[in-house]
C-alpha cells in the first residue's frame, strides 16, 4: 500500500501531479486505485479496482479537475477486500465538514477499534482501517476545536503499523506511527509545493526533492498561508522499528529510505550472503525484479560472473498478491522465462529476495533445469520467514510459510535445487547500517513483534445478548 499527497497553494493540476506518484508507487499495490483533489474546500474523488494507469483515463483525469491540494492510494487487497468499495482514499462528511484519508499499513488493534466505534452507532462500509481510523478521528473532532488536535488524539489509540495522509478542506496532515515501521518522505517543488510519498521514487516522478523522512511518531501539519508545523513530542518515545522486508522486497530500488539507497542495502546482502554461503558456481542470477541488486552484490563480492539468467514479462505485476495458489503458480509460469544460454550446463548460483510460501522457487527452479542448468544453489536474501505479519503483508498463518514446516535441505529438494541458503539473521539489522535507521522491526524472521498482536474481540454486544437468554 501507498500514499502520496501533494499541498500548494497555487491552484493548479495537483490531481494529474498525484497520478504521476501513485503511478511511480503501483509496486506497493495493484488491487485499486484512488485520487481525491481539493479545490478550495470542495473535494473531487475518484477511485476503483485495478491498476493507476486502468482506473484514471484522461477524461477521469479532466473531470478530477484543478486545485491547491490532493490526496492518493494504491492498495492491494485479499479476495474479499479487493472491491471498488475498499479503494481509498476514504471520503467522510461529519458535522464539521469533510474529511479525506489513506493509509499505508495496518492497525493490530481494528478489530477492538471497529466493535468500539459500532458500539457507539458508527456504521462501516468497508473493510478498510483507513475507515476505522476516519471514524476514530472524527469522534475526537466533535470533541476537539481544529483537526490536528483531533488526529493528535485519534493516533494516541491506533496500534500498528502505518503512515497515514488527512486531507480537511484547509489542510493537509501526514503522520507515522511511533515506531516508524512504515516509511514515509516529505519532498518540495521548486515552486514551493509540498510532497508527502511512502517511497522517494515517486518525489522524482514529479519533480520534487526530498526534504526528509518523516520521523517515527512525527505529524505534520500543512495549512495555506502557514509554515509547515510538526508535531513531535505527542507521543512517547518508542524505539525506532523499520520493516526491514521494506529494504528487501517491498521498496523499489531507485529508492531512499532512511538516508540509505535500497539498491546498496540490496547489494550489501546479496555481499552478506557471498560471505556466509561460499558456493563454487559459473554465474550469478537474480530473480526479478527484487533479486537481482543482491544477485550482482553476490557477484561482485564473489568474482563469479553475474548473468542474464530469468526474463520477466514486463506487463505482469507482483504475483504474489493473489490469494489463490493456482493463480500464483500460473503466475510464475507465464511471469518469469530463462535465458537458455546463461545457464545452460552452468553451475548457476540464483538470488531472490525472499521464500515466502515457496512457491516461487519451485517454479523458477524448474524453470531452469528444463533450460538445462547443471546445478542450483538458492539463496535467499531474506532470512527464513517463519512468523507472520501483521502490519500489512499479506501471509495469513504459519502453516502458510515453508521455512516453518523444513529445513533448508528439505526445501531443496522439494524444489529441486542442489542446496538452499538464507541471510543470517545476525546479518539482517546490519542491513541499513550506512543510513540512520536505528532500529528494525523483523518479526517475520526474529519473532520479535514491536506491537501487541491483532487479538479476537470480545463483543460486549453479543454476550449482553448471550448472557440475557
Ligand atoms: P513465495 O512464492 O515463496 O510464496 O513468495 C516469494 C516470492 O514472492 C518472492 O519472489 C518475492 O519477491 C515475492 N514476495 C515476497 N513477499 C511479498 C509480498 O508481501 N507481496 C508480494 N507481492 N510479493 C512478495
Ligand atoms: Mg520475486
Amino acid at each position: 500500500m501507498a500514499v502520496f499527497g501533494i499541498f500548494g497553494t497555487e491552484t493548479a493540476n495537483v490531481g494529474l501531479s498525484v497520478y504521476y506518484g501513485l503511478y511511480a508507487l503501483q509496486h506497493r499495490g495493484q488491487a485499486s486505485c484512488g485520487i481525491v483533489v481539493n479545490d478550495d474546500g470542495i473535494f473531487h474523488a475518484y477511485k476503483d479496482s485495478g491498476l493507476v494507469n486502468e482506473v484514471f483515463s484522461d477524461r477521469v483525469l479532466t473531470n478530477l479537475g484543478l486545485g491547491q491540494m490532493a490526496l492518493g492510494n494504491v492498495r492491494y487487497g485479499t479476495m474479499t477486500t479487493k472491491d471498488r468499495i475498499n479503494a481509498e482514499p476514504i471520503l467522510i462528511n461529519h458535522s464539521k465538514g469533510k474529511l479525506a484519508i489513506a493509509i499505508d499499513g495496518r492497525l493490530v488493534n481494528s478489530a477492538e477499534l471497529k466493535n468500539e466505534m459500532e458500539m457507539e452507532g458508527s456504521i462501516f462500509h468497508t473493510g478498510n482501517d483507513a475507515e476505522i481510523i476516519s471514524a476514530v478521528i472524527i469522534r475526537e473532532r466533535i470533541r476537539s476545536s481544529s483537526i490536528e488536535e483531533a488526529v493528535t488524539k485519534a493516533v494516541g489509540r491506533l496500534r500498528g503499523a502505518f503512515a497515514i495522509i488527512v486531507m480537511s478542506p484547509q489542510k493537509m496532515i501526514a503522520f507515522r506511527d511511533p515506531q516508524g515501521m512504515k516509511p514515509i518522505s516529505l519532498g518540495k517543488r521548486q515552486d514551493g509545493e509540498y510532497v508527502l510519498s511512502s517511497e522517494t521514487c515517486a518525489l522524482n516522478s514529479v519533480g520534487a526533492t526530498l526534504v526528509r523522512d518523516l520521523e517515527p511518531g512525527e505529524i505534520v501539519v500543512f495549512k495555506k498561508g502557514q509554515e509547515m508545523c510538526s508535531l513531535r513530542d505527542y507521543c512517547n518515545k518508542c524505539q525506532e522499528k523499520l520493516c526491514v522486508f521494506e529494504y528487501l522486497y517491498t521498496a523499489r530500488p531507485d529508492s531512499v529510505i532512511e538516508n540509505c539507497s535500497v539498491h546498496l542495502v540490496r547489494k550489501r546482502a546479496g555481499a552478506m550472503l557471498a560471505k556466509a554461503h561460499p558456493i563454487q558456481a559459473d554465474v550469478v542470477i537474480g530473480a526479478p525484479d527484487s533479486g537481482i541488486d543482491a544477485a550482482i552484490g553476490y557477484a561482485e563480492a564473489s568474482g563469479i560472473p553475474y548473468g542474464l539468467g530469468l526474463i520477466k514479462n514486463k506487463y505482469i505485476g507482483r504475483t504474489f498478491i493473489d490469494p489463490g495458489q493456482n493463480v500464483r503458480e500460473d503466475k510464475v509460469k507465464i511471469k518469469l522465462n530463462p535465458v537458455p544460454e546463461t545457464v545452460k550446463g552452468k553451475r548457476v548460483i540464483l538470488v531472490d529476495d525472499s521464500i515466502v510460501r515457496g512457491t516461487t522457487m519451485a517454479c523458477v527452479v524448474k524453470l531452469l533445469r528444463e533450460a538445462g542448468a547443471k546445478e542450483i544453489h538458492v539463496l535467499s536474501t531474506a532470512p527464513e520467514f517463519k512468523n507472520p505479519c501483521y502490519y500489512g503483508t499479506d501471509i495469513g498463518s504459519r502453516d502458510e510459510l515453508i521455512a516453518c514446516k523444513y529445513t533448508p535441505q528439505e526445501m531443496a529438494s522439494i524444489f529441486g535445487a542442489d542446496s538452499v541458503g538464507f541471510l543470517p539473521l545476525a546479518d539482517v539489522y546490519q542491513l541499513g547500517a550506512s543510513g540512520t535507521c536505528k532500529g528494525y522491526c523483523a518479526a517475520c524472521f526474529d519473532g520479535n513483534y514491536p506491537t501487541e498482536i491483532p487479538q479476537p474481540v470480545n463483543n460486549k454486544y453479543d454476550k449482553k445478548i448471550h448472557n440475557n437468554t
